[in-house]
């Protein structure tokens, strides 16, 4: 294991630019994998809103020419090193812009990435054993490499793992994105790339890589299926031999809170007091009144996956109760302006921040008594992982890593860590958040266990880098 050489790609990476989830694996997975022994290095494409700081402490270690349809497009590569390497691909046209992805030259700026990476490797004269892939913006080099560039004796020995960190968003584009990626029109059909009538980029890396894996193993089951599959499920039952679950770990070290410095107060399973002061103080924050009512929490994109319907219909019924709900996130306009009208009219329960701030998430995270999280799907998710770190119980509906996570708490055995509800249905929700405030209210003792039940639960990467590496290995 101590020589294996992978290379991790992905479009975002923590603490350089993050939309979700993948930046925070995308940070911490590379590192707990060079903890354990291997020779990894990561490369994302260098983005203008990348902080000047890193910027400042890279150094520039190539440049080469990619061929994109008819064009040559100048690449850069800079290296930025502090636990391991980093390489930022450079092109200012494509990425120094406002936002990292969303815009309509998306499938060309990522094909120019994918091709890239690839073309990088020679020049930093580094042959990595494994380049593993991360969603659809890294899914054609799965098929470039195995198509192409194998032919090539430097390339031959290379083997690809392609994990899908949210099979919603595949990277679907017009034909034309073939032309880009340097494949001929053979790659237009169903088993290939084509999907409905266009260029399905998270296709490439179903079927092209050597390896597949998603974000938990309950996921990788429920993608298989119509209801989850997002029109992949046929393709990923014919993968079902290849397909594995291996469940995100949580960087236990950023999210500490013994040591968060952007928490108000550290505080630890024996002092659990403290974190009630976090809570007063986000109270003074946001301009909510000081008091010990639960406070509810919600950091998360506001998109329809994170089951925000089933906020919108029962959310009168809950801001009758004695609560406070704090949100934080950004997304699609119908939810900022359903939290903005929540905010409105019960200005003395309800804080929406729609904004993206890590700092304020931190201290939301140790503040709140309640994480709120019913999403309609969800692979992994990280949310829930990081609030049992800070000792705030995590309400969720059972699907992908939610169900993998997050076991019902039981006042009897006094057994388990959160709440779950099974049927997406604003009724089921609404039962077990009564539950969940019931307990809070009703057993304190029992809710100091279930706090410390939570607090116990370990979701740190060393288990899943392993399963990893082994992975590696056997490929
Ligand atoms: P997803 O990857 O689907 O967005 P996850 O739960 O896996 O969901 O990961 C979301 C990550 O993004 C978590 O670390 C969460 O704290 C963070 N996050 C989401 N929205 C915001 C926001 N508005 N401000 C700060 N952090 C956020």
């Amino acid at each position: 294991m101590q020589n294996t050489k992978v290379l991790f790609v992905s479009a975002e990476v923590v603490p350089f630019a993050k939309t979700g989830g993948l930046a925070d694996v995308s940070g911490s997975l590379p590192q707990a994998l060079a903890k354990v022994g291997l020779d990894v290095r990561v490369v994302m494409p260098n983005y203008g809103t990348i902080d000047h700081k890193y910027r400042q402490q890279s150094h520039k270690v190539c440049d080469y020419e990619v061929e994109l349809g008819w064009d040559k497009k100048k690449a850069e590569v800079f290296l930025y090193e502090e636990e391991i390497p980093i390489y930022f691909l450079h092109h200012s046209h494509y990425f120094y812009r406002d936002q990292l992805y969303g815009y309509e030259d998306d499938h060309e700026r990522f094909a120019f990435f994918c091709k890239g990476v690839l073309e990088m490797l020679p020049y930093l004269q580094w042959q990595p054993d494994i380049i593993h892939c991360n969603d659809w913006h890294t899914g054609p080099i799965c098929i470039l490499l195995k198509e192409h560039y194998s032919y090539q004796s430097f390339y031959r020995k290379m083997a690809t793992v392609y994990t899908i960190h949210n099979l919603q968003y595949q990277g679907i584009f017009p034909k034309e994105s073939l032309q880009f990626l340097g494949l001929s029109s053979m790659y237009d059909h169903p088993d290939a790339l084509e999907f409905y009538g266009g260029i399905n980029y998270m296709k490439a890396g179903l079927f092209y890589s050597n390896a597949l894996t998603t974000v938990s193993p309950t996921y990788s089951k429920e993608i298989q299926t119509s209801a989850y599959g997002h029109g992949l499920d046929g393709v990923l039952q014919k993968q079902n031999a290849r397909l594995g679950g291996i469940l995100n770990g949580l960087d236990y070290e950023k999210y500490n809170p013994q040591k968060d410095p952007f928490i108000y107060i550290p505080y630890d399973k024996k002092s659990l007091e403290l974190k009630k002061r976090n809570k007063i103080k986000l109270q003074e924050e946001l301009g909510l009144p000081v008091s010990d009512v639960p406070m509810i929490s919600l950091i998360t994109r506001l998109a329809d996956q994170k089951g925000l319907d089933l906020i919108q219909q029962k959310g009168w019924e809950l801001l009758q109760k004695d609560i406070q709900l704090v949100v934080l996130g950004t997304g699609e306009e119908q939810y900022e302006k359903m939290f903005q009208g929540m905010e409105k009219k019960f200005p003395q329960k309800v804080s929406a921040n729609l904004k993206f701030d890590e700092e304020l998430a931190h201290k939301i995270y140790a503040a709140s008594d309640l994480f709120l999280m019913p999403s309609c799907f969800e692979p992994c998710g990280l949310g829930q992982m990081i609030s049992l770190r800070y000792g705030t119980i995590p309400i969720v509906r059972k699907t992908g890593g939610l169900a993998d996570t997050i076991q019902p708490f039981d006042p009897k055995t006094k057994k388990g860590n959160g709440f779950v509800f099974t049927q997406y249905h604003p009724d089921a929700m609404m039962e077990v958040i009564l539950q969940a405030l019931d307990l809070y209210k009703e057993e304190p003792k029992k809710w100091k266990i279930l706090m410390g039940n939570a607090m116990d639960s370990n979701y740190s990467w060393e288990q899943s880098a392993l399963q990893y590496a082994e992975l590696y290995q056997h490929l």
